[in-house]
């Protein structure tokens, strides 16, 4: 006998049919004599949903600017999602004979930080689960959420409901974690947009941190670090094809053939920024960097160009596109310790990058990435790289041609 998590993402859980589907999915495994605790989503539309009701009663009447709503009660709102899914799942189950109860976040506790809609997992107590488990219940735990340290409802981030389950599966010591969502596996790159994309029987858990983190958002990035922390053998799986191959996260010693590119992923939420003739001399990039971490924009890629006479040249760098508007702002009030002369911006990029762990010992890799976009006509804007991935950043229209045609350079596509 096992102990299992098992997750099921908005897609799975979007109708009542579906819903039934995934109690059948939990049964079998119970009928398997395993222990299970099952994460679920909110159904398919109902976070974007519930966000949009918080942003717009924020906004003040006759007003049509968004406002942000306030952030704790913003989590109780789009808290609500999962909470729906999880009691109509133990119910479901129950329907079918089989002894469930719902957890939500602050009653296992799931305790995370105070950083509201953002929240990281600092702890699970995971006693009280342990003992309905024991007594034969499944344990249906709402996903996405936590409680903060002053006692009120918190959410993950978009995306959360993986880190939910790796965290509950950490926490009850699992045998494994199955995240199972809408297609079968981690792929190439994203099935939606390269058709060749193949199926990875395995990934590094190395690769899918950046893989992740680099815009493939079928596991949220801090999921991965979790199952890396933690080693907690982590599967992903087809909720409609449960017993295709789906793909194991593992070690990288226990992946015999490295090619130089693993897979290829892609984000849209980006924004270019550039400073326009700033001074070349010290203190500058603190100038920049510092207010903009004060005011909590992360920012991601970073380019100075040479000056041309030794005294101004230019700075770019990228923000996530829904930062731009505050980065900005952070910028323009620092505007007199910079002393820059312009400062423009550009919302229409993206980020497309390669990654693979046999990048180390390949050299030449990022060469035909860049051959390959420039006999496509996509102009490089700016790279950044580390050991096992290069990034560039391109006009947001060239996206699905770069990642198919990178998709075919590197030989990923399916035969
Ligand atoms: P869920 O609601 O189950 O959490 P998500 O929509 O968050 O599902 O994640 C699954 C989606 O991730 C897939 O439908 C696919 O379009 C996308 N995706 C992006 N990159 C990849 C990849 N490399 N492999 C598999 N899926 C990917
Ligand atoms: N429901 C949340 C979202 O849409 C969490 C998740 O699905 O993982 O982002
Ligand atoms: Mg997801």
């Amino acid at each position: 006998m096992a102990k299992i998590a098992m997750k099921f993402g908005g897609t799975s859980v979007a109708d009542l049919d579906r819903i039934r589907h995934v109690a059948a999915l939990v049964k079998r495994e119970r009928d398997r004599g395993h222990e299970v605790a099952v994460v679920v989503s909110a159904m398919a539309g109902e976070t974007n949903k519930l966000v949009g009701w918080a942003n717009e009663i924020a906004k003040s009447p006759g007003s049509n600017f968004p406002a942000m709503p306030d952030q704790r009660e913003q989590d109780v709102v789009v808290a609500a999602g999962e909470q729906v899914t999880a009691g109509l799942l133990a119910v479901a189950l129950g329907a079918l004979g089989v002894p469930a109860r719902s957890w939500l976040g602050w009653q296992i506790p799931i305790r995370t930080s105070g950083v509201h809609g953002h929240a990281r997992i600092e702890g699970i107590d995971p006693e009280q689960m342990n003992e309905s488990l024991a007594r034969g219940e499944v344990a249906v735990v709402a996903g996405f959420q936590g409680v903060s340290p002053d006692e009120r409802i918190s959410t993950l981030g978009r995306g959360g409901s993986d880190t939910s389950a790796v965290a509950v599966a950490a926490g009850l010591k699992a045998d494994r974690c199955d995240i199972y969502t809408d297609v079968d596996g981690v792929y190439t790159t994203d099935p939606r947009i390269v058709p060749k994309a193949r199926r990875l029987e395995k990934i590094a858990y190395e690769e899918m941190l950046e893989m992740a983190s680099l815009g493939a958002k079928v596991l949220q990035t801090r999921s991965v670090e979790i199952a890396m922390l933690h080693r907690v053998p982590t599967r992903v799986l087809s909720t409609f094809d449960p017993d295709a191959g789906g793909t194991l996260l593992c070690d990288e010693e226990d992946i015999v053939e490295k090619k130089p590119v693993t897979g290829i992923a892609y984000s849209r939420d980006e924004a270019k920024i550039t400073l326009h003739k700033i001074p070349d001399h010290p203190g500058i990039a603190a100038a920049i960097f510092g207010p903009l971490a004060d005011s909590g924009v992360n920012v991601d890629m970073i380019v100075q160009n040479v000056s041309e006479d030794g005294k101004k040249t230019d700075l770019t760098f990228t923000v996530s596109r829904s930062e731009l508007a505050r980065a900005l702002a952070s910028i323009e009030k620092a505007a007199p310790q910079i002393a820059y002369r312009e400062l423009t911006h550009d919302a229409n990029v993206a980020k497309v990058s390669i990654i693979g762990i046999g990048m180390r010992a390949h050299p030449g890799v990022a060469q035909t990435m860049f051959r390959t976009l420039s006999e496509k006509g996509i102009n490089i804007q700016v790279i950044s790289t580390s050991e096992i991935k290069v990034s560039v950043l391109i006009a947001e229209e060239y996206v699905e041609l770069a990642v198919r045609a990178l998709h075919s350079a590197y030989e990923l596509d399916v035969a």
